[in-house]
């Protein structure tokens, strides 16, 4: 994934404003993918994709105190446009699956979170403000912290019959 032409991230009120937008999106994501296992009965999943949106929501929380402070009393608008269809931490709903395994749900939530740490550090790369690159770099760590924190989870969840996510979804190599 290549980080898009149209994202100005010139200030580090426009980089906030796009990190909260982009974690806001991430949790609000996985939230709606827990309500929609639930709906389903598919309760240990449900559960997966909640504690995932509860990190993001943590860590939009963490970004609104940054902007907190600094005093920066209106960010600009996040007006950002994906290259892909959908945020770089959002999950896709054409992934779910009503009988979709844990293993599955984490392979998912991985691929995802790789997405992320890639998509933060080519914007570090790419940004010439040093405060911003700092954030950008910050950024990528941070979701490099998720994407271990779910390898880890992935260890109580060994093979499945069934991986159709692997299948569709190939790893994304780490810059
Ligand atoms: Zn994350």
């Amino acid at each position: 994934m290549t980080t898009n032409e149209h994202l100005k991230l010139e200030s580090v009120s426009e980089m906030l404003a796009f990190v909260l937008a982009v974690e806001t999106e991430a949790s609000e994501r996985y939230a709606e993918m827990a309500e929609s296992m639930d709906a389903h009965n598919n309760t240990k999943v449900a559960e997966i994709f909640r504690e995932m949106a509860d990190i993001e929501e943590l860590h939009a929380e963490g970004v609104q105190r940054q902007v907190t402070e600094l005093n920066l009393e209106y960010l600009p608008k996040a007006d950002y446009k994906w290259s892909a269809p959908e945020g770089p931490e959002t999950g896709d709903f054409s992934d779910l699956h009503y009988l979709m395994t844990p293993r599955e749900a984490l392979l998912l939530a991985l691929h995802n979170e790789k997405r992320a740490a890639v998509y933060f550090a080519d914007i570090a790369e790419k940004v010439t403000n040093d405060d911003v690159k700092k954030m950008a770099q910050e950024m990528a760590e941070e979701e490099r912290e998720h994407v271990q924190w779910v390898e880890k989870w992935l260890l109580d969840y060994p093979e499945d019959e069934n991986e159709w996510v692997e299948d569709v979804d190939p790893p994304v190599e780490q810059g």
